[in-house]
C-alpha cells in the first residue's frame, strides 16, 4: 500500500500523545510535503509503537521525545528518527538490544515489564520493507533510534 508517511507519522504519535502523561514532552520536526512509501500499515505501525513505548518507558520526568523525518534525496530513502532523554545504553550492548530476549540490564527492566522482543520484531519487519534500523546511545543522556525505508518520488507513476 502506497502510504503519504508524514500524515501516517503524525498519526501515530497523536495517538500517544493524547494518552501520554504530561511529564513528557514531544517534539515534532517531519517535512510537510508527501512521502510516498510502500509499506504495510499494519506491520509499520507495530515498528512504531515499539520504538515510541521504549522511548516513554525510558524517558525520565520531564524528558523530551523528538520524532524526526528526513529525506535523503539523493538515496531516495527517508529517515526515520526517535529521540529520548532517557538513561541511555552502554556503549557494548547498543547493537544487542534488536536480538530477540535482549535486555540491557535484567534487574533495571524487570520492573519496567516487557519480553525484550519488540525491537528484534522492529528489526524484521523494517528489512522487509527494505530499509535499516539501528541505535544510537550515550549512557545518561539518551537513545536515538534510526530506520529508514526507501520512498517513491512521484505517487502518479505509481498508479499509472
Ligand atoms: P517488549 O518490547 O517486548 O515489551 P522490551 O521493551 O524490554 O520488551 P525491546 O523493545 O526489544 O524489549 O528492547 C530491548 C531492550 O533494549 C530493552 O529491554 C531495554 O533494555 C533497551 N532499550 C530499548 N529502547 C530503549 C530506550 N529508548 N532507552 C533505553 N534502553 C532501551
Ligand atoms: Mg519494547
Amino acid at each position: 500500500e502506497l502510504v503519504d508517511f508524514g500524515k501516517f507519522y503524525h498519526h501515530v504519535i497523536d495517538r500517544f500523545e493524547m494518552n501520554k502523561d504530561t511529564h513528557i514532552q514531544f517534539m515534532r520536526d517531519i517535512p510537510e510535503e508527501s512521502i510516498w512509501v510502500y509499506m504495510d500499515k499494519d506491520k509499520m505501525t507495530q515498528v512504531m509503537d515499539n520504538i515510541i513505548s521504549n522511548a516513554i518507558k525510558y524517558s525520565p520526568e520531564g524528558g523530551t521525545i523528538t520524532f524526526r523525518g528526513k529525506m535523503l534525496k539523493k538515496e531516495q530513502k527517508l529517515l526515520v528518527t526517535i529521540t529520548d532523554q532517557g538513561m541511555g545504553i552502554p556503549k557494548d550492548n547498543v547493537d544487542k538490544i534488536f536480538d530477540r530476549f535482549y535486555r540491557v540490564d535484567k534487574a533495571r527492566t524487570r520492573k519496567l515489564g516487557g519480553t525484550g522482543l519488540g525491537l528484534a520484531i522492529s528489526k524484521e519487519m523494517v528489512e522487509a520493507h527494505k530499509g535499516e534500523i539501528w541505535a544510537e546511545s550515550k549512557e545518561g543522556k539518551g537513545t536515538t533510534i534510526l530506520f529508514t525505508l526507501p520512498f517513491t518520488n512521484d505517487k502518479r507513476r505509481d498508479n499509472a
